[in-house]
């Protein structure tokens, strides 16, 4: 939103300088920030004014209070690079804190690591994971993950399912069951990935923390879902060391 008003603000400039070059490219600017901060609504399930007038984490939803309470299944490198060998199918979320982590690299050798033993490993993007759009493929990208395993949310959400193992790298908001449990919730509506009905959920991530959002996550207290806390780095790189 604030790339798009720095664009009408040039274009407007450009209308007091009586100055072409400088409408037209404050046009562009405007209208493509317009359109990416409805698409990002969107992507969201929040309206456009709701985005310029208020913000998330403000009011806490009901869920966090009654979670909170609850215990979390801790688990440790060795046990998660256990669960992944015995998998055939592992489905991967990075989020936020893969890129604070720049733990890309590592989740790349991951992936090679588990390809080489004939696991069959993807990737779940979804539109608004980290920090701003496209922000986990490019990352990925980067790291030199292959394009054809990392899907978009709509491509992979009903795989699910039938997935061995999902695992959650430095992600929260995206994959919040509350999202669609908790109808008074800040983040009811928004599409989010169904990783908790995988055959197992680890979880990757420092502490209990919110996410962006604000907002607790009943995901981390489910029966099926384990956390592995620590920089998601270095836990990369030790369930990796485990797998080898
Ligand atoms: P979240 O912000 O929901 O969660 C990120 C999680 O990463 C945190 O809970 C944090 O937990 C963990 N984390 C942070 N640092 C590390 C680390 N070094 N190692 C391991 N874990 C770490 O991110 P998501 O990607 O799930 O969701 C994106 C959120 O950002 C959404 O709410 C979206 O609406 C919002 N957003 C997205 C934009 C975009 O363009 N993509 C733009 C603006 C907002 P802990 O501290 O416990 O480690």
């Amino acid at each position: 939103m604030l790339n798009s008003y720095s664009g009408w603000a040039a274009a407007a400039t450009g209308f007091m300088l009586a100055n072409d070059l400088l409408i037209v490219t404050g046009a562009l600017v405007g209208s493509s920030g317009a359109i990416l901060s409805y698409i990002m609504c969107r992507a969201m399930n929040r309206h456009f004014l709701a985005v310029i007038l208020g913000g998330f984490g403000e009011s806490v939803g009901s869920s966090s209070k009654s979670v909170s309470d609850q215990q979390v299944i801790a688990i440790s490198h060795d046990e998660s690079a256990q669960l992944l060998r015995d998998a055939d199918s592992v489905v991967i979320v990075p989020g936020y804190g893969m890129a604070v982590a720049h733990a890309q690299q590592p989740v790349s050798e991951l992936t090679k690591v588990l390809r080489s033993k004939n696991i069959d490993v993807r990737f779940a993007i979804h539109p608004v994971a980290g920090r701003m759009p496209g922000h986990m493929n490019v990352l990925l990208a980067e790291a030199k993950v292959p394009y054809d395993i990392v899907l978009e949310m709509d491509e992979i959400n009903d795989d699910l399912p039938d997935t061995d193992v999902v695992l959650v790298i430095g992600a929260n908001d995206i994959v919040n069951p509350s999202a669609q449990e908790d109808p008074d919730g800040p983040i009811a509506g928004m599409p989010v990935l169904e990783v908790w009905k995988s055959n197992a959920t680890i979880v990757l991530k420092r502490s209990m923390a919110t996410g962006y959002a604000g907002v607790d996550n009943p995901l981390f207290y489910r029966d099926k879902t384990k956390m592995l806390f620590g920089d998601a780095k270095d836990s990369m790189d030790k369930v990796l060391s485990a797998l080898k």
